[in-house]
């Protein structure tokens, strides 16, 4: 009874510090507590955030790392506002902000910040030998691979101000519980190249790839580097991306269900062999798409 009382006791001064499981839980003024999923993090996660008690304040924002990151409601009544921030792979180690602002009735601006200890993540290295014009391409498809650079870019830096998901992302292949390489340093053909951003999930040319979730597809294309690639928009800044496709089965512009057949595993592009990349975008942070089906948004 009396160790029961101390666990309890412990409990209770750790959810007061507002460290329980590692989340920050901050009150701010007006009755308005922002929450995070975690106060320490590392390259490549994931953070949610609730702001409990925003039903009075319609007009709450949010920032992260001083940038404006997007907030949305489930359902019409309630009080609650949710965010998601990526933190990118290779986002630099640091401590940073992550706030949320309002008027009062007087027209007064009022802050609430919590901070983000962010630590480098543990990504090996690896050495890889790939065709030589992915590692030296010529002129002709350096330029190609940089336009489709800039193609990617834009597209993850516009934020849709919708939601197209609805209940939980998962897995893009039947029967797989687990990908990896996400965060690699890689090194091809003995030269230094940028990390590896997505998910690898090895799988015979031919298997059926499935969208995580509902979204509309933005990108349906042979590209450089990624060859055959969906990129499906879930809305709010929430990408995921599926690579090396032997085919495809979807076309930009369409609405993409969750669980539906978008394409095939395939070996195009810049591979070593048949498998599915799958990357998660999030407000143009690379994350870990795993991340995304662990914690749910
Ligand atoms: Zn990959």
């Amino acid at each position: 009874m009396r160790r029961m009382r101390t666990a309890l006791a412990t409990i209770f001064l750790l959810f007061i510090a507002g460290q329980a499981n590692g989340q920050v839980r901050k009150s701010c003024e007006q009755g308005v507590t922002l929450k995070l999923s975690a106060g320490v993090t590392t390259q490549g996660n994931l953070l949610l955030a609730e702001i409990l008690g925003a039903g009075a304040h319609p007009g709450i924002t949010a920032e992260w790392d001083g940038k404006a990151t997007p907030l949305w409601r489930e359902g019409e009544k309630t009080g609650t506002l949710h965010g998601l921030t990526g933190i990118d792979l290779e986002k630099a180690p640091g401590v940073y902000a992550w706030t949320i602002s309002w008027r009062d009735d007087a027209g007064k601006q009022l802050t609430c910040s919590a901070s983000v200890t962010v630590r480098a993540g543990k990504f090996p290295t690896e050495r890889l030998k790939v065709e030589k014009q992915f590692v030296q391409p010529d002129p002709e498809q350096q330029k190609r691979a940089e336009e489709e650079q800039k193609k990617m870019r834009a597209i993850y830096e516009t934020v849709t101000p919708q939601r197209y998901w609805e209940g939980k992302f998962r897995l893009p292949l039947k029967d797989v519980t687990t990908g990896g390489n996400f965060g690699r340093r890689r090194i091809l053909n003995g030269e230094a190249r940028s990390p590896h951003a997505g998910v690898d999930f090895p799988a015979p040319s031919g298997t059926a790839v499935l969208a995580s979730q509902c979204g509309k597809v933005v990108i349906a294309e042979e590209l450089f580097y990624s060859g055959n690639t969906v990129v499906i928009d879930h809305g709010y800044g929430i990408y995921t991306m599926y690579a090396h496709l032997s085919e495809m089965g979807v076309k930009p512009g369409e609405m993409a269900e969750a669980g539906e057949e978008i394409g095939k595993v395939g070996a195009t592009g810049r591979v070593t062999g048949p498998h599915l990349h799958w990357g998660l975008t999030v407000e143009r942070a690379r994350v870990n798409a795993l991340r995304i089906v662990q914690q749910q948004p």
